[in-house]
């Protein structure tokens, strides 16, 4: 029986819309489900990234910076502002246009690549047929030779903090508060609780994180963790470690929580609070019984590392499969399937794919951490530069943080970089682009980099792992 598409992708995420575009790139047949509607209730591609993530977060964080630069920052520049007034409804209504504008633009490339848009949910049958409910008109059936499943992931629920309209909210909730809260209690000091943290602090709130864990930011290198924190605890951000909420209860003045830590039972009273304990594969109802899709543990669905699933021209990329749940890796996947697809030998280099945590100062890291190649036994040196020390970030007044750069002790190749400072989003492209150069640390040394700018700190931290930095009194490799 002869199909109706080359290439049904269900989910019009970063990973699935990515995938669609390079597949009517490459001249396939191509329809993208997706079933996300907007605040009114209208058909919304992009994903968690667009809708309720990357972007609406990332216009808040710059918002809101501004907001905290002008009352706090800007004297020391020699600039006074006076009348400085917050208004978060408009903050929230621009946020919103952003969103909008790029959200509309998904669907115009999907027509200028004659990609068929399918706003409504799709569910994998057996033979690669595709069941779509959409959002208007009816059910129906439709097939393709190759499916890609990229429905996502959605924010982890824990029975101690059930939602409650806008008094417990997941991270999309905490993106459309019109009003800032004067307590905003925060479970989880990961990615998101430090972002969204971040943003309601900076707007007037005072913010408490409770964390399970004993150290902060496990994923990170510890010594970039340990120098975040500081900055970051200075900043007031309260963050207490080994914190673990027990019960949350919603009261007339707020929320109260309960929770244990090494010294015993206590409680606080926030006026709001965001659960951000992590994010779950979106897979409940992604495939019927009889279409005998794999899942592993955790939900996630079963991939190789060509994100081929278990059945034969079903692949399966971006959150809903395992590896870090970042927007671009899911794009990468994307691309790298639709390659395949059409013939072609792609694949993704997860060795290389950068982390960012974008508070102020921002983290930003690739490839492996102090701690990983000490638990791998691999002998390394590192090279260290502090911002201090850059006359840029001094001209900036953003001298907060180092660059550090890891390197193979016999071969000298970069094994990780990890950045904590102004910018530190833009620096890391360079670390990722040396990296899948296979760059040793002398080829960053030996490189020029332009005067005054941030980037000679990743040059410095690449002199430090051969004890030659240069604008460093004592130059040390570890
Ligand atoms: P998603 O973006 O989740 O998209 C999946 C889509 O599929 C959704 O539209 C969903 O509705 C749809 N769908 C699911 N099931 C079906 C179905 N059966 N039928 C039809 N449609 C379906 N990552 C970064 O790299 N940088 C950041 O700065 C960043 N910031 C973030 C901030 C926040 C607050 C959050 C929550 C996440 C952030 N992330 C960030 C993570 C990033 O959003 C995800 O990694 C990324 O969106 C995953 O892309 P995806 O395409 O796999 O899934
Ligand atoms: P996360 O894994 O980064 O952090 C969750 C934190 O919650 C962890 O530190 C965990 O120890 C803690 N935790 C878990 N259960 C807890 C409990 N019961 N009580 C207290 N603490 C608890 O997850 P997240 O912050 O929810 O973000 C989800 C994912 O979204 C991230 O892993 C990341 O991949 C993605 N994301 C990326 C960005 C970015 O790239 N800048 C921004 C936001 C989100």
């Amino acid at each position: 029986m002869s199909k109706n598409y080359d290439v049904i992708i269900i989910g019009a995420g970063p990973a699935g819309y990515v995938a669609a575009i390079r597949c009517a790139q490459l001249g396939m047949k191509t329809a993208c489900i997706d079933d996300w509607l907007d605040k009114e209730g209208e058909p919304s591609p992009g994903g968690t990234c667009l809708n309720a993530g990357c972007i609406p977060s990332k216009a808040l964080l710059e918002s809101s910076e501004l907001f905290e630069r002008m009352q706090k920052d800007i004297g020391g520049h020699g600039i006074n502002v006076k009348g400085l007034e917050l208004d978060v409804a408009a903050m929230v209504d621009s946020k919103d246009r952003i969103v909008g504008d790029l959200t509309g633009g998904i669907i115009a490339l999907f027509r200028a690549h004659g990609i068929e848009w399918i706003p409504g949910h799709g569910q994998l049958l057996p033979d690669r047929q595709v069941r779509v409910t959409p959002h208007k008109g009816s059910r129906h059936t439709i097939s393709a030779e190759h499916v890609i499943l990229a429905t996502g992931s959605r924010p982890v629920q824990i029975d101690a903090a059930p939602l409650v309209n806008d008094r417990i909210v997941d991270s999309e909730g905490a993106l459309n508060w019109t009003d800032v809260p004067a307590r905003v209690g925060i479970i989880g000091a990961g990615v998101i609780g430090l972002e969204l943290g971040s943003v309601w602090q900076r707007l007037g709130a005072s913010v408490t994180l409770l964390e399970a864990q004993d150290v902060f930011l496990a994923i990170a290198d510890q010594q970039i963790a340990k120098a975040a924190l500081k900055m970051f605890q200075k900043q007031g951000l309260d963050i207490r470690l080994g914190a673990l909420v027990k019960s949350t209860k919603v009261i007339k003045s707020g929320v109260q929580l309960k929770y244990t830590d090494a010294e015993g039972e206590h409680s606080l009273t926030v006026d709001r609070l965001i659960v951000a304990v992590g994010r779950s594969p979106h897979t409940q109802d992604i495939a019927t019984a009889e279409a005998d899709l794999l899942l592993d543990e955790g939900g996630f669905i079963h991939v190789d590392d060509k994100c081929c699933t278990n059945l034969p021209c079903v692949y399966a990329i971006g959150d809903a499969v395992r590896g870090p749940m970042l927007a671009h890796k899911g794009s990468e996947e994307g691309i790298a399937v639709a390659e395949q697809i059409a013939g072609q030998n792609s694949e993704v280099n997860y060795a290389a794919i950068a982390s960012v945590i974008y508070t102020k100062p921002e983290l930003a890291w690739v490839g492996q951490t102090e701690e990983s190649l000490r638990q791998a036994g691999v002998d390394y040196h590192s090279g260290v530069f502090p911002f201090t020390a850059s006359g840029r970030a001094r001209a900036m007044r953003e001298t907060g943080g180092m660059v550090k750069v890891l390197s193979d002790t016999g071969s000298d190749r970069v094994l990780g970089v990890h950045i904590l400072g102004v910018h530190a989003s833009e620096l890391i492209g360079q670390a990722v682009l040396a990296m899948e150069f296979d760059a040793s640390s002398e080829d960053i040394a030996r490189t020029i980099f332009a005067h005054p700018t941030l980037s000679e700190a990743l040059h410095e931290a690449a002199l430090a792992v051969d004890n030659r930095a240069l604008h460093i009194a004592r130059s040390r490799r570890s």
